[in-house]
């Protein structure tokens, strides 16, 4: 019995495996920027270092001193709800909320936790939940554990989503629309002030915006693109993650105090998990206090995101990126496979995207740039493509 499931298991990993589609995980030195792998040097732009805070010594050496034994903690040893709400918590949550200007702010061990933990705990089964067609993961999988009812809109367009609310609105108690602000695949933005002036026609819409990819690199204090577009306070559920430029781990929500109460009462992955480590919550504190002093990064990134796009554009690729995400759309799988092995043999690790995660006929190398890589190294880059 145990033999043949284990058979089929096998089964299906080796169909994967023929079809070039079977997953590994990659093992790899970092050193800076670079990664070594297999023996080869190459330039890492597959990572959300995007202000290259991670692999900064300094920032590091400077955080350590910080620590002693006494205050050095590695564990939460339980839940927020019984011993774990250490009181960095209530710092870190007071310090969003102050720089966001809102009510409150409530913290969570991952995005991936916040996202599948928050649409179960507001949308019940009358609610309608919106979401665009491209949204991550973890927001699928959130809206999947909810019972409330769904619908995707295509993506990014606003039409459709108008065309859905006219005609389902009025059967629901509760619509919440769900976005992200960077889209991680084509590194496009949402427009956030159309969605706000959308919210504001009818009186039982909610907006939840994921802002992954935007905070730390978005905004003149790094808040994201709801601070670049201000739109932070018309924003009920404005979420982001401490994983990718905040150099640290988490997820984290600044809403109004009644919502933060709720979540508190009705989020089970909020509930029923080990708080975050002390020593995780000093490093993003730590992160936090200087976010509005990275905004030199911010502004290279920006520099460098837009020359790498007038690059890949002079060379005959449609790129429809507006931010540090850039997708080289090549189509067939193979050839983006091949595409990019070249790319890491001329020095530059990339990733070759493709189905499932991309629609069909739209493979493509992800290119994710940081604040660091020299303008010399872009134009090598493109010289590559
Ligand atoms: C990466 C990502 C997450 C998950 O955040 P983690 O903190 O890595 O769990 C959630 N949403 C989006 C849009 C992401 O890109």
């Amino acid at each position: 019995m145990e033999n043949s499931i284990l058979h089929r298991f096998a089964d299906e990993l080796s169909k994967l495996e023929q079809t070039g589609n079977c997953r590994k995980l990659p093992l790899f030195t970092q050193n800076g920027s670079s990664i070594l792998r297999e023996g080869k040097n190459s330039y890492n732009l597959s990572s959300n270092d995007y202000l290259n805070l991670a692999t900064d010594a300094t920032l590091r050496e400077d955080f350590l001193q910080l620590i002693s034994k006494d205050n050095a903690r590695f564990g939460a040893s339980s839940s927020r709800l019984l011993t774990g709400n250490h009181s960095l918590y209530e710092q870190l949550e007071s310090q969003l909320s102050r720089l966001f200007g809102t009510e409150s702010a409530l913290v969570f061990n991952s995005g991936y936790h916040m996202n599948v933990g928050i649409l179960p705990a507001i949308a019940d089964r009358h609610t309608l939940i919106l979401a665009d067609k491209w949204v991550h993961a973890s927001l699928i999988d959130g809206i999947r554990l909810s019972t409330a009812q769904h619908l995707r809109y295509r993506h990014a367009d606003y039409a459709h989503l108008e065309e859905l609310l006219l005609q389902h609105a009025h059967r629901f108690d509760r619509i919440v629309i769900v976005t992200e602000s960077i889209f991680s695949m084509d590194g496009d933005c949402t427009d956030l002030t159309y969605l706000v002036r959308l919210k504001h026609r009818y009186t039982n819409i909610l907006l939840y915006v994921d802002e992954a990819h935007a905070v730390g690199v978005r905004g003149t204090k790094g808040l994201g693109c709801a601070e670049e577009q201000d739109c932070i306070q018309e924003i009920d559920f404005l979420t982001g993650t401490f994983g990718k430029a905040l150099a640290s781990l988490g997820g984290y929500l600044v809403c109004r105090q009644p919502i933060r109460d709720y979540l508190i009462n009705k989020m089970r992955t909020l509930l029923f998990t080990t708080a975050l480590p002390p020593i995780n919550l000093m490093w993003s504190i730590f992160i936090l206090e200087r976010l509005d002093r990275f905004e030199d990064r911010r502004q290279q990134l920006g520099k460098n995101s837009l020359l790498l796009k007038q690059l890949i554009v002079a060379k005959g690729y449609a790129c429809c990126s507006e931010s540090h995400i850039l997708p080289l759309i090549i189509g067939d799988s193979n050839a983006t496979v091949r595409k990019a092995e070249e790319l890491e043999r001329k020095g530059f690790y990339v990733l070759p995207i493709r189905p499932p995660t991309v629609p069909d006929g739209t493979s493509r190398i992800r290119i994710s740039l940081t604040a660091e890589i020299t303008t010399a190294l872009i134009h090598q880059l493109a010289a590559s493509l």
